[in-house]
């Protein structure tokens, strides 16, 4: 089943005289791993930006479960998890209250949201950091709990700006287990960008490489490995 459509995106950002989107067109099936790969600038966060309805685009369009995500109030909100590069803090809530408030937000009852809070606070390591305003966090403690609340709600999608960025190399295990278990538990099918292309090809099934606003190609990474 397809879960991403993507059609001859374009997107130039209004200081730019270059597009950041030249004309992309992809679909995201689901369960897969898909990994985006590229050189700084290529276009990575802006497609992701526009996926995630945080950007416009000046044409081309985008179905999210065969629905337009323009179009459909909520259906990214409801059934996307979204993790920005910039790890900033949550407002002024604490971690606890973070990953609560977004599991019911999600549609989880308060009995299910305060489960799914601790559930999550142990499967992230993150149980001492509970009652911390998120704004005292590390840049790797915040990653954590960014990643937490990606997944808070079991949505059925994930996308994820750099999700081992500001980690060490023992937390950067735990998030390609945990990525690699939900995806094989729960079917969840998860976009992530990344620059770390030997870690990636461990956990990604398949990936799209972008140059200068453009993606050049889509395939296996045993298959693109002399491109990237
Ligand atoms: P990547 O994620 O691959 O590093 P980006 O999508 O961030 O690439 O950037 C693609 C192009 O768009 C770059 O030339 C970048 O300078 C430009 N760009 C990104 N964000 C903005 C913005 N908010 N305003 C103007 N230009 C931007
Ligand atoms: P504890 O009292 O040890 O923190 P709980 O199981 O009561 O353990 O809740 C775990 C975390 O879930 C809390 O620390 C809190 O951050 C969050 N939480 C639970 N219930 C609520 C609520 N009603 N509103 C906001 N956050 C909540």
């Amino acid at each position: 089943m397809i879960v991403y459509d993507i059609q001859n995106l374009v997107k130039t950002y209004p200081d730019q005289t270059q597009p950041a989107n030249k004309n992309i067109t992809l679909q995201i099936y689901q369960g897969e791993i898909f990994g985006i790969l590229g050189d700084n600038g290529a276009g990575k966060s802006t497609l992701v930006r526009q996926m995630v309805n945080l950007l416009t685009s000046d044409s081309g369009s985008i179905t999210l479960f065969g629905n337009n995500i323009v179009a459909v109030p909520h259906l990214v909100q409801m059934n996307v998890g979204y993790m920005p590069q910039e790890s900033g803090a949550l407002n002024n809530l604490t971690v606890g209250e973070a990953l609560y408030y977004t599991a019911h937000l999600r549609g989880m009852s308060r009995v299910d949201a305060r489960q799914e809070c601790n559930a999550l606070l142990d499967l992230w390591q993150i149980r001492e950091l509970r009652h911390q305003p998120s704004s005292r966090l590390s840049g790797g403690q915040r990653r954590l709990l960014r990643l937490a609340v990606a997944i808070a709600g079991s949505p059925p999608v994930l996308i994820l700006d750099e999700p081992t960025n500001d980690l060490d190399p023992q937390r950067r295990k735990l998030v390609w287990d945990i990525l690699r278990q939900i995806n094989q538990e729960q079917n969840t099918t998860i976009i992530l960008i990344t620059h770390d292309a030997i870690e990636a090809e461990k956990a990604i099934q398949r990936v799209g490489i972008m140059r200068t606003g453009e993606l050049v190609a889509v395939g296996r990474p045993s298959e693109l490995k002399q491109q990237v």
